[in-house]
C-alpha cells in the first residue's frame, strides 16, 4: 500500500491522508503486520485486496495480477501469498486458493482469510 498513499511510521502502524475522502490531518492508518487500514476520518477499513479494487478501481483479476506480480519479486513473501489466496478465493477459484494458503501458512501466515 505504501507505493499508492504517502504513509509515515507511527509505531507499529504506518499513517497518511486518507485517499477516499478530502483531509488535511492524516488519519488513514495501515497495519502492515495485519494487513489491513482503517481511516478514522471516514470509516473506510479492508484489506490488501479492498484496498486495491476500491483505490485503484481494480478488479479482483487484476488484483491477482499484482500479488503476482509481486511473488514474482519475492516468492518468499506469506502476505502475498494470503492476498493471492483471498483474491483467488473472491474469484472463485478455489482449489488455486487452497493451495495459496498453503503456501501461506507453511511460511509462517499466522492471519486470517476470506
Ligand atoms: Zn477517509
Amino acid at each position: 500500500m505504501g507505493e499508492f498513499v504517502a504513509l509515515k511510521r507511527k509505531g507499529p502502524r504506518f499513517l497518511g491522508l486518507c485517499p477516499f475522502h478530502n483531509e488535511k490531518t492524516p488519519s488513514f492508518n495501515v497495519s502492515p503486520n495485519l494487513g489491513i487500514y482503517k481511516c478514522f476520518g471516514c470509516g473506510e477499513a479492508g484489506d490488501a485486496i479492498t484496498f486495491l479494487t476500491k483505490h485503484e478501481h481494480l478488479s479482483y483479476v487484476e488484483a491477482l495480477r499484482s500479488f503476482d506480480r509481486a511473488l514474482e519479486i519475492d516468492p518468499h513473501c506469506m502476505e502475498a501469498w494470503a492476498n493471492r489466496a483471498n483474491a483467488l478465493q473472491l474469484a472463485g477459484r478455489g482449489p488455486e486458493a487452497e493451495e495459496a494458503r498453503e503456501r501461506a501458512r507453511a511460511l509462517g501466515y499466522k492471519g486470517t482469510f476470506i
